[in-house]
């Protein structure tokens, strides 16, 4: 066995969907030109751009991370990044210490917000509450709104997340299976919305999947968090995951191309389901909302908060 590229006997990869071997060098190329490519045939950045990367510390989020400084040390865009500390017991703070570690050693501007402090209630609090919209609801649009808010007070461009090429899968099956037509319609690799509040969406490891992730900060040595969040496999995300996975094992391209067929319709989808887009403000916080209030607010409304 040598690797397909340069002949190094020491391989560390097979590639199932291509059959290609890859040495520990040549797969860490490989990653970090995949990203690139993603990056310039989706205009992901412009010359620049400010990038908040919205870092939790776990693979995904610093490999974006990482992937995105190659830009920065060129001089191409500025980075930022928002970490949001959800509030999840014997989890969460791992994740925003490793955050602050790579922030730090790449110099970048960084701040940590966490739902407690932001309104007045954990994740694990709500949870305690009322869990019949599941914690993975909540929690999405408590960072969403975190995030978006984030990238006006630090003055970016652009927002940059860590989903991969599992999670962009995941969450197309789920709308799809959920018939959420107008949720479906606003994936891809850069989300524009038609609120100028909301600041553009890109996700650079879209075509990446999530095991090769995990392989390339082993092989990169970066240091991330690695435990899953307790509350993941309660989701129906975990569930998709898992039927998609098993299908993987016989089909091993059924990931990419899902996507490519996605990527497809998605022109068609836009143009059917746009009008959803949030046009007016939140009557209680004044964020882009498409009801009286945003559904940050409306949750915390519920919620008794
Ligand atoms: S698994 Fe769900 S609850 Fe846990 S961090 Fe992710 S979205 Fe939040
Ligand atoms: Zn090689
Ligand atoms: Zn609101």
């Amino acid at each position: 066995m040598q690797c397909s590229k340069c002949g190094n006997p020491k391989v560390i990869y097979k590639r199932e969907q291509s059959g290609q071997l890859l040495c520990k060098d040549c797969f860490i190329e490989s990653i970090e030109k995949k990203v690139i490519k993603t990056v310039k045939k989706e205009n992901l950045l412009d010359k620049g751009d400010k990038v908040l990367v919205a870092l939790s510390g776990g693979k995904d989020s610093v490999t974006t991370l990482e992937i995105l400084n190659t830009f920065r040390e060129r001089n191409i865009i500025d980075i930022c990044a928002v970490t949001v500390d959800e509030g999840i017991a014997n989890y969460r703070q791992e994740g925003v210490d490793i955050a602050v570690r790579h922030a730090e050693r790449l110099g970048i501007e960084h701040n940590v917000v966490s739902l407690k402090e932001e309104y007045g209630i954990s994740l694990d609090e709500i949870m305690q509450r009322d869990n019949h919209k599941g914690s993975c609801t909540y929690c999405g649009v408590f960072r969403r709104t975190i995030i978006n808010k984030a990238a006006r007070e630090m003055h970016a461009t652009k927002i940059a997340t860590g989903h991969n090429l599992d999670d962009e899968v995941q969450a197309i099956m789920m709308n799809y299976l959920e018939g959420n037509m107008n949720n479906l319609g606003k994936l891809g690799a850069k989300t524009e919305s038609q609120a100028e509040e909301f600041t553009v969406k890109i996700k650079p490891l879209r075509e990446i999947p999530e095991r090769e992730i995990g392989l390339y900060v082993v092989a990169k040595d970066l240091e991330v968090h690695f435990d899953s969040c307790p509350y993941a496999m309660q989701s129906f995300r975990g569930e998709v995951s898992e039927v998609i996975n098993q299908l993987t094992q016989k089909h091993p391209t059924i990931k990419y191309s899902t996507l490519r067929g996605y990527d497809k319709m998605k022109p068609v989808m836009e143009k059917e389901f746009k009008k959803d887009y949030a046009h007016g403000r939140c009557e209680r916080c004044g964020e882009p909302a498409s009801n009286q209030l945003c559904k940050a607010c409306s949750f915390l409304e519920e919620l008794g908060v």
